[in-house]
């Protein structure tokens, strides 16, 4: 009589099936987003991302003890300054927003892993991502600002800075800049596979920075393109990246396997605005259970090949961790 393969033996207990599987999420995979502004006792609700915040400094510290508590050991930082002009002077001053969260998160907490995004678009008046000339985006110019701003961010305390404007040559520009800078321990994580996603609407309110005029497919790739990806990641590898990114997550992670199947590099992947957005919007009208769908959707990013994951969610996942062992 023929055997019958019985692969439902790997899965007939909690225990063996614990046993036996291949991916989970843990805390130190995750990488908390946060945006700070000026001002004092401002903890003020992002209308359409619900449980995420904009913080004065003062309120950010009591979140951050908070975070800490629960485990969260790196954190990325978005700035949303009072002040913008033309060339986004407040993403390279050294007592810019996001320069002063870096050194008092360093200061309380040396060991949590702060990442400074590097971009113009929150500080420039226009809301692109580089300089303007008419309604072209400049490419060269930008690079210089970028790189003052990684530097500045990087002696206020980054240990990763993340250039996220897609602009050509960033990577290798800014790895100059550090090292000429004495910070060539500064690593650089880069917004290699970055799309211009629709995902991203509720971060542009968060974090005022939709472009005034135009959009941002002239720097950011085409989502109907996969080899693009190929080139774009291949030479941030050749200017001296340390960790690749895929950016949004979950409408992306065919891109996710392929670049961790092409490159040795760590790689990182940001679950976006949208994606919160819709997962907690499902969640709070009682539509689907938050922690059973977040969970899977980061264990899939990591069965994908992410090393780590950018994600809204991160205090809740770590505390759901916590709730679970
Ligand atoms: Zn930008």
């Amino acid at each position: 009589m023929e055997m019958i393969r019985r692969p439902r033996r790997l899965r007939a207990t909690k225990a063996i099936r614990d046993l036996v599987h291949e991916n989970d999420v843990r805390v130190s995979d995750l990488i908390y987003p946060v945006f700070v502004v000026e001002g004092e006792n401002i903890k003020e609700e992002i209308p359409s991302m619900p449980g995420i915040y904009h913080y004065s400094l003062d309120t950010f510290k009591v979140h951050l003890d908070e975070v800490y508590g629960l485990g969260v050991r790196s954190i990325i930082f978005f700035g949303v300054p009072d002040h913008k002009d033309e060339v986004g002077s407040g993403a390279y001053a050294m007592d810019g927003i996001v320069q002063r969260a870096l050194r008092l998160t360093k200061a309380a907490y040396p060991e949590m892993i702060c990442i400074a995004d590097i971009c113009l678009c929150e500080y420039t008046s226009h809301g692109h991502c580089g300089l303007i000339s008419g309604d072209k985006i400049l490419n060269d110019p930008t690079l210089e600002l970028l790189s003052r701003a990684a530097v500045s961010c990087a002696k206020s305390g980054a240990d990763i800075v993340a250039p996220s404007d897609m602009m050509d040559g960033r990577i290798g520009h800014m790895r100059h800049a550090l090292d000429t800078a004495g910070c060539e321990d500064t690593l650089i994580m880069a917004y290699s596979i970055k799309y211009a996603s629709a995902y991203y609407g509720p971060f542009r309110e968060a974090a005022d920075s939709a472009p005034a005029f135009g959009d941002r497919r002239s720097y950011q790739m085409d989502w109907r393109n996969k080899n693009e990806a190929l080139i774009e990641a291949g030479l941030d590898v050749e200017e001296g990246a340390d960790i690749l990114m895929v950016k949004p997550a979950l409408a992306y992670l065919d891109m996710v396997k392929l670049i961790s199947d092409e490159f040795p590099l760590p790689l990182c992947t940001y679950s976006v605005s949208g994606e919160y957005s819709m997962m907690k919007a499902a969640a709070l009208n009682g539509w689907i259970n938050e922690k059973a769908v977040v969970m899977e959707s980061m264990t899939a990013m990591k069965r994908a090949g992410a090393n780590m994951i950018i994600t809204y969610y991160a205090p809740d996942i770590a505390r759901w961790l916590r709730e679970d062992a």
